[in-house]
């Protein structure tokens, strides 16, 4: 049903279209028009403005020709750099971009396959439900996109991201939960050579801090990192003030809350009892993902799978992605691997049948929520 030549070409029009994070806006014109010419309702939301980028999120919605539940499928318009001027290469099995830049797999390979789904049940003419479909900005910057939709515009009940780094048929049911944590130390600054002990070393603090703060990995579920540190104006003065950026994650909350309390408390006394002044701030940047295996959502995209001729896997990633936003927003929400390969790389490419098999996983997927019965 689906067609491979179609597909190829959507694919590779939508990778040549430039849409590095903050700058979607061509791309979102082009999307917008693709969907209103398949009959879709499509609106955009203001997070273009509110996030300095040139586009905002994309609200589809496909009006169902018979009954079952409302789903949501979404993708992200935007990508990583070097994404400007982006040229496909397709050969018999493969698509790449010409080596100086990234493809864009990540995650047009997504988008293309909502298209050619769309394409084929409305060739066919095949019953479906309700169905919405998200188009994120930034998400490659931190979620931001998905971080600033309104899910209240929503009737979905369960959902599909079209966004996952493994094979087709990977289902990633789990991720954990993050904060962002900056620590800053003031101490106070004095001649390092003639009056050093009217100096407070807010280096020195924040390593005595450090040595005896967790680092790594805590538990099978649980890390914490240090990711940078800067401080101080010269060699020969005494510090006032020394950053560090780190993180904690957790496939559990309640771990996540604990290491960062640990974190968080052994930093400000340590710095604190050698005199200095700490200031620590945590920013929660997704929550966890965690689903049964006898969840609907994850029955649908297992048997939808099977269907698709997939071996279905259900699995864990180490970060975040548009699921752990949505989901935390209360619909039940999978992240489906969709083939890209090399990703955030010049060598970035999508096998033609992957492309097809994410076509036929969606189609699967709709079958799978649609019920027999006309409203
Ligand atoms: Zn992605």
């Amino acid at each position: 049903m689906v067609n491979r030549n179609r597909l190829i070409e959507q694919f590779v029009k939508m990778v040549e279209i430039s849409s590095v994070s903050g700058c979607e806006g061509r791309f979102k014109d082009y999307l917008k028009e693709a969907l209103h010419q398949r009959g879709l309702r499509v609106v955009e939301d203001r997070a273009g403005e509110a996030l300095g980028g040139d586009a905002g999120n994309l609200l589809a919605t496909w009006p169902g020709s018979t009954g079952g539940s409302t789903l949501l499928f979404c993708a992200h318009m935007d990508t990583v750099q070097p994404g400007i001027d982006i040229k496909a290469v397709v050969d018999d099995t493969c698509i790449k971009s010409a080596g100086e830049t990234i493809l864009g797999a990540d995650d047009k390979a997504g988008i293309a396959a909502l298209l050619e789904a769309i394409d084929c049940i409305q060739e066919q003419n095949l019953p479906h439900p309700d169905v919405e479909m998200l188009f994120t900005v930034g998400e490659e910057q931190g979620l931001q996109g998905s971080k600033f939709f309104d899910y209240r515009l929503l009737q979905a009940t369960m959902a599909f991201v079209l966004d996952g780094g493994g094979a087709p048929g990977d289902i990633i049911i789990q991720s954990p939960c993050q904060n962002e944590i900056e620590y800053v130390a003031y101490g106070k600054s004095s001649h390092a050579g003639i009056n050093p002990e009217d100096g407070v070393n807010a280096i020195h603090l924040v390593s005595q801090a450090l040595a005896v703060m967790p680092c790594g990995r805590v538990d099978e579920e649980t890390t914490c990192n240090f990711g940078i540190i800067a401080g101080g104006t010269a060699r020969n003065i005494v510090a006032d003030v020394c950053r560090v950026k780190g993180e904690s994650r957790s496939l559990q909350r309640s771990k996540l809350d604990t290491l960062t309390d640990k974190l968080v408390n052994t930093f400000r006394e340590e710095v604190e009892k050698r005199g200095g002044r700490a200031e620590v701030q945590v920013t929660l940047l997704y929550p966890e993902l965690k689903l049964d295996e006898d969840q609907p959502v994850v029955q649908t995209a297992v048997n939808a799978a099977k269907r698709a001729g997939l071996q279905p896997v259900l699995t864990g990633t180490g970060g975040g992605s548009d699921a752990s936003i949505i989901n935390g927003q209360g619909i039940p929400c999978v992240n489906l691997g969709i083939g890209m390969q090399q990703v955030h790389t010049t060598s970035e490419f999508i096998l033609i049948d992957d492309l097809v098999k994410n076509a036929e996983l969606v189609l699967e997927i709709i079958a799978q929520a649609t019920e027999p019965v006309k409203r």
